[in-house]
């Protein structure tokens, strides 16, 4: 079906700007875009259905490029625990932390959790969100990661969203594993890894290269089970120390590096010849309270893509609303409201493997994008919270999420 929408501007975010049309008009044909420009320069053209969109402001619908929105239980009673005075330690000794998501969600059924990912993934949908990564990394079993990926990919079918599934069972050693990673690295190359893969499970491999987790070379034995697999990789990297994950994903052309407050400068030029995403995750910055501001300066001076997410997680950042990481950016990295709506957008896409064909409004993508009661696209970045979307459309389709 062809469909014109009009009586708008767009902020197209082609080239990672804003690339602004005034008076839009935007022709669908089927799923895509067909083609966007002034309004007074619309081609000759036979619709089947005309939208008004009210002086609207158009965006690309949002994407959330990280995410870990898969998981049993929540942590709530271990954050009022710590505000209680009782130590992250302490909670840690008493099977607390990442341990008890691991246990909850291995004991949780496909069913449950896939109802508590729908809890979640509503408010960001209602957030103008059309693109969703998810990641793995609560089960570190094949059964319990398998299920993850299942919830995943189911998500994507009873929601109106786009799921991309990441396998991150190099998240944590499982405690059956203690003191035995190098084990539990070749259980994931050699049976997880290629069973999910095999399985249609795995859009995309991620680890967690840190003192607390994986070392380097425990990564790029995970990287090269990817590789073989024919599967792209991501990291998380440079959180909470510098051993240069960054630069180590570059090597593997990886779609992006996320965290990134202890990277150097060299590791943003490793990321930039790569063509890898910086993906920041101001969730996770703000409640763990850090004080070590990612290299924004270097990263722009580079010329790295950067992207924002919402790490939406029960322990670091039980966020739901990609819109608020928008302030996050700007208020605590410093970002320009132009650079995070990018990020959200056009960077957020390439972070994903996805930057053919989604996250800008041109000819030829896919026609996901939001109409917004704003003024100008500033606001994005600018109201924390609020009911911003007037209208979300995903496939040229309406859909709604309320
Ligand atoms: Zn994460």
């Amino acid at each position: 079906m062809k469909q014109l929408w009009q009586n708008c501007h767009a902020a197209t975010m082609v080239g990672g700007r804003y690339s602004i049309i005034e008076d839009a008009a935007i022709l669908t044909e089927g799923r895509l875009i067909q083609w966007i420009g002034r309004r007074a320069e619309l081609p000759a053209h036979e619709v089947q259905r005309r939208h008004d969109l009210g002086g609207a402001w158009v965006t690309p619908g949002l994407i959330d490029c990280h995410t870990h929105l898969v998981f049993g239980g929540d942590r709530s009673a271990e954050f009022e625990q710590r505000l209680q005075g009782v130590s992250y330690a302490e909670i840690a000794a008493a099977g607390g932390g990442i341990a008890s998501t691991v246990r909850a969600t291995r004991e949780a059924s496909e069913d449950d959790l896939l109802a508590s990912a729908i809890k979640r993934a509503r408010p960001l949908l209602a957030d103008g969100v059309t693109v969703l990564e998810v990641k793995s990394g609560y089960g570190l079993d094949l059964a319990s990661e398998r299920k993850m990926l299942r919830v995943a990919r189911r998500l994507g079918e009873v929601l109106p969203v786009t799921v991309c599934a990441t396998c991150l069972s190099a998240h944590a050693l499982p405690a059956e594993y203690a003191g035995r990673a190098d084990a539990y690295i070749e259980l994931i190359c050699t049976e997880i890894l290629p069973a999910l893969a095999a399985e249609g499970l795995v859009d995309a491999v991620d680890a967690f290269c840190e003192h607390l987790a994986f070392s380097p070379a425990q990564v790029e034995r995970v990287f090269q089970a990817a590789q073989r697999l024919g599967l792209p990789v991501k990291l998380h990297a440079e959180q909470l120390s510098s051993l240069h994950g960054s630069s180590l994903a570059a090597r593997y052309q990886a779609l992006s590096a996320d965290h990134l407050e202890f990277m150097t400068e060299e590791d943003a030029i490793a990321m930039a010849a790569a063509g890898t995403v910086a993906v920041l995750l101001p969730g996770a910055f703000f409640v763990l309270r850090e004080t070590q501001l990612p290299p924004i300066e270097a990263l722009r001076k580079h010329g790295v893509a950067m992207a924002l997410a919402s790490d939406l997680n029960p322990g670091t950042s039980p966020a739901l609303s990609l819109r608020l990481m928008l302030n996050m950016g700007c208020t605590a990295f410093r970002l320009t409201p132009e650079e995070a709506l990018a990020g959200v957008t056009l960077n957020a896409a390439k972070a994903l493997g996805l930057g053919h064909t989604h996250g800008s409004l041109e000819a030829g993508k896919v026609a996901d994008f939001v109409a917004w009661d704003i003024q100008r696209p500033a606001e994005l970045a600018y109201w924390l919270g609020g009911d911003l979307p007037k209208r979300i459309i995903r496939h040229a389709e309406e859909v709604s999420c309320g």
